[in-house]
C-alpha cells in the first residue's frame, strides 16, 4: 500500500495551487490526473485582481506578467453595423492598499504550466495517466483506488477534479443547479491570418454570435460561435468567420477547442470526512466575467493552510471553515456570472462592460467562523476583510506590506508598537509606527497603513496566512491574541505519517 499526507486527485489551476501551498508547507502530497498529458487550450484567460496577489504570494506573478497582457479594447458588430467599442474595464492606477488593480490575461494552458514549473520548484510533480477510481474512508484514513488498481492511503483527499468530479459523486453529494443545453458555444483556439491583434472582435448577425480575440502572450486568436453544432475544422470555422464578419479571413490550423453549456451549479457540501472538494468539482459558473479559475485558486488558498496547520496538530475543527467560508463566495460568484450571462442573451449594450464587483478584492469572510473583530470601537476594516497592501519603510528601506504577510505563517500589525513580543512562535509581530522607531519598526511614512487600515489610535491586526484578518483586538490584549490563535497553530505534536 503506497503512503502520502494529502491525495490531491486533479491538476487543474486548482490542485495546483493546492499543491503548491501544500508542498511549500513541508506536507507530504501526491498530484495525481487521469488526462494523459496537460491541458492545452485557453479557456479561463483572465486573472483578476485578487488572484494576482495570491499568484504574487506564490512567486509566480513575475512569470505571469511576462507572458499575458492587460487586456485590449473590443468591437462588436450587429448585422453589419458597429454597435459597441471600448474597453471591457478600463485600467485603474495601483493603489496603496491594491498594488494590481486590473486584470491580467494568460491563457489557462499557460497559467498552468507556471505553476508546474512553481510547483517543481518546491520539489512536486503531476503524475499524468493516474486516475482516481473509487475510495474508501476509515477513522484515520482514506483509501484510494486507481485506475490500475493500486491503494494508497492518505490522511486526506481532495477533489479538485474539475465539474464531473468522480469525488463528488462517489461521496453522493448533490450538485444543484442547471445546465442549459439551448445556451452554448464552440471554442477554438485556432493560428489564422486576415485580423489584427490589436482589438477583440465580435459580429452577431441571424441571431448567431462569432468572435475572434487574439490570446494574449501566443500567435493565436479564440475563435467563439454560438453555434456549437459544426466540427471544429480550420474551413469550418473559416467559414463562420468570413459569414459573419465578411473579411477574408483564413483559419490555418485548429490548436484547441471545446463546446460549452451555460451550466450554473453549486455543490451541497464540500466536505466529508476526511474528503473535500474545491474548485469546479465544487461549483461550476458560466465564463461571463471568467470568475471560475479565480474561486478555485482562491478555494485552495483557503484549503491549503489549513490542511497543513491539521496535518501538523492544530484543531482539526478548522477544517470545518473551509466550507463554512468558501460555499458563500461560490454562490455570490454564481448570482454573478449568472447575471453577466442574462445580459448577454439579451444582447444588451452592457453585456461586455467589467465593473469592480469582478476583482473578488471585496469577498470578505466577515462573520465566519475564523473572524473575531474583539475591538471596543471598530473601523471601517473588519475582522474576515482582505488585509491591505501599504507601502512602509524599514531600516531606511521600502517594504511593503504584502512583503511582511507573505508566505506560510500568521502576521501580527502591532499599530503604536506598545505589545513587545507576545512569544508565539510560528507567528510574526510587527509594530507599525508613524514616526522614527526602534531597529526592525515598520514605519508608515505616509499613513498609507493607518489610513487602509482605519486606525486613529494604536490597534492588533493579526492576519491569517490567506492574507485576510483573523482577529482584531485593541492595543495590548495579549490573552484575547492568544486565545483566538494558539488553537489554530501546528501544534509540537510528533509529525503523523502513514
Ligand atoms: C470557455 C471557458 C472559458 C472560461 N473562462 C474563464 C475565465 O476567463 N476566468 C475564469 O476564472 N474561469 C474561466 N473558465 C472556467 C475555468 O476554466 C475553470 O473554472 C477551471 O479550469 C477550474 O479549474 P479546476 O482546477 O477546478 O478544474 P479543471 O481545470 O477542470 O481540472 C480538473 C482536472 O481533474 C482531472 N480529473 C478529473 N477526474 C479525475 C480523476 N478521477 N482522477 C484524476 N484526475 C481527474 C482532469 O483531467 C483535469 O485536469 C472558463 C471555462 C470555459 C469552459
Amino acid at each position: 500500500m503506497q503512503e502520502t499526507e494529502v491525495l490531491i486527485a486533479g491538476a487543474g489551476p486548482t490542485g495546483l495551487v493546492l499543491a503548491c501551498e501544500l508542498a511549500r508547507r513541508g506536507i507530504g502530497f501526491r498530484i495525481i490526473d487521469k488526462a494523459t498529458e496537460h491541458f492545452g487550450g485557453s479557456r479561463a484567460d483572465g486573472i483578476h485582481p485578487r488572484t494576482l496577489e495570491v499568484f504574487a504570494d506564490l512567486g509566480v506573478l513575475d512569470e505571469l506578467r511576462a507572458a499575458g497582457d492587460g487586456g485590449i479594447p473590443l468591437r462588436k458588430y450587429d448585422d453589419g453595423d458597429l454597435v459597441w467599442e471600448g474597453r471591457p474595464s478600463e485600467p485603474a492606477p495601483p493603489a496603496p492598499g491594491v498594488p494590481h488593480p486590473d486584470p491580467w490575461f494568460v491563457p489557462q494552458f499557460r497559467t498552468e504550466e507556471i505553476l508546474r514549473k512553481a510547483l517543481a520548484g518546491y520539489g512536486g510533480q503531476v503524475e499524468l495517466g493516474v486516475e482516481l477510481r473509487e475510495f474508501h474512508q476509515g477513522d484515520r484514513h482514506v483509501t484510494a483506488v486507481l485506475a490500475d488498481g493500486t491503494e494508497l492511503r492518505a490522511h486526506y483527499l481532495v477533489g479538485a477534479d474539475g465539474g464531473g468530479s468522480t469525488v463528488r459523486r462517489a461521496l453522493g453529494i448533490g450538485f444543484h443547479g442547471e445546465t442549459d443545453e439551448t445556451t452554448g458555444a464552440l471554442i477554438a483556439d485556432v493560428r489564422l491570418s486576415g485580423l489584427d491583434r490589436d482589438r477583440a472582435l465580435a459580429w452577431s448577425r441571424g441571431g448567431e454570435m462569432v468572435s475572434a480575440q487574439p490570446l494574449a502572450g501566443t500567435e493565436l486568436f479564440t475563435v467563439t460561435t454560438s453555434r456549437d453544432d459544426i466540427t471544429a475544422t480550420p474551413s469550418a470555422l473559416q467559414e463562420r468567420l468570413r459569414w459573419a464578419s465578411g473579411l477574408d479571413v483564413r483559419v490555418h490550423e485548429v490548436h484547441w477547442n471545446s463546446t460549452w453549456r451555460a451550466n450554473a451549479r453549486l455543490a451541497e457540501r464540500y466536505r466529508d470526512g476526511r474528503v473535500l472538494i474545491a474548485g469546479d468539482a465544487a461549483h461550476v459558473c458560466p465564463p461571463t466575467g471568467g470568475q471560475g479559475m479565480n474561486t478555485g485558486v482562491q478555494d485552495a488558498y483557503n484549503l491549503g493552510w489549513k490542511i497543513a496547520a491539521v496535518l501538523r496538530g492544530a484543531d482539526p475543527a478548522l477544517l470545518e471553515t473551509y466550507e463554512a467560508e468558501r460555499r458563500p463566495v461560490a454562490r455570490g460568484v454564481l448570482e454573478l456570472s449568472g447575471r453577466l450571462l442574462d445580459l448577454l442573451r439579451e444582447d444588451d449594450s452592457e453585456a461586455h462592460v467589467r465593473g469592480p464587483e469582478l476583482n473578488q478584492l471585496g469577498l470578505h469572510y466577515r462573520g465566519g467562523p475564523l473572524s473575531a473583530e474583539e475591538r471596543g470601537e471598530p473601523g471601517p476594516l473588519r475582522a474576515g476583510d482582505r488585509a491591505p497592501d501599504a507601502p512602509c519603510e524599514r531600516d531606511g528601506a521600502a517594504v511593503r506590506l504584502f512583503e511582511l504577510f507573505g508566505g506560510t505563517r500568521w502576521t501580527l500589525l502591532d499599530f503604536g508598537g506598545s505589545l513587545g513580543d507576545p512569544g508565539i512562535a510560528d507567528l510574526d509581530v510587527h509594530a507599525v509606527v508613524r514616526g522614527a522607531g526602534r531597529p526592525g519598526d515598520v514605519v508608515d511614512v505616509h499613513g498609507h497603513a493607518r489610513t487602509g487600515y482605519g486606525v486613529g489610535a494604536a490597534a492588533l491586526f493579526l492576519i491569517r496566512p490567506d492574507g485576510y484578518l483573523g482577529w482584531c483586538g485593541d492595543a495590548g490584549d495579549l490573552a484575547g491574541l492568544r486565545s483566538y490563535l494558539l488553537p489554530k497553530l501546528n501544534a509540537p505534536a510528533p509529525r503523523v505519517t502513514g
